[in-house]
């Protein structure tokens, strides 16, 4: 059901600011920007190997990580799990009694389907499953449209 660990979300001020101590300091040069308009973030996706480290910054302020920044500062926000099959994910862990946050995937940055499982429910971690789509997984480009 669980292909590894996909990513690792990071709520940020500003990615402009942040990003520099993954581009400069860690000579990280793999960043995709992106918006996710329907979670009301701006995404830095940082490919590193297989996985990725996500920036993410809020562009409104009722956006969840606007209130995740509120209450908690800057900082780790949620962990990923790669899955192939996320409908099948998601069934199989409410039917073992899992409360998750979405019950049907939503769109994520990088062309990907995911879904958060409860805090609750995962050791109190916000985690999100996520599937990529058939090309989207090594697709990486410097624009920022
Ligand atoms: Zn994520």
């Amino acid at each position: 059901m669980i292909q590894g660990i996909d990513h690792v979300g990071i709520a940020v001020r500003s990615i402009e600011a942040q990003l520099e101590f993954y581009r400069q300091t860690l000579g990280l040069q793999q960043v995709q920007i992106e918006l996710v308009n329907e979670q009301r973030v701006r995404v830095a996706i940082i490919q590193i190997g297989d996985s990725r480290i996500e920036l993410l910054e809020p562009t409104a302020d009722d956006s969840p990580i606007a209130r995740f920044l509120e209450r908690h500062g800057e900082g780790m926000h949620h962990l990923a799990l790669a899955t192939e099959d996320i409908d099948g994910a998601i069934s199989t862990l409410v039917d073992r009694g899992v409360r998750m946050i979405d019950t049907t995937p939503r769109c994520g940055a990088g062309g990907t389907q995911i879904a958060f499982i409860h805090p609750k429910s995962a050791g109190g971690v916000l985690t999100e499953l996520c599937q990529h789509g058939s090309q989207t997984r090594l697709e990486v480009q410097t624009s920022e449209d």
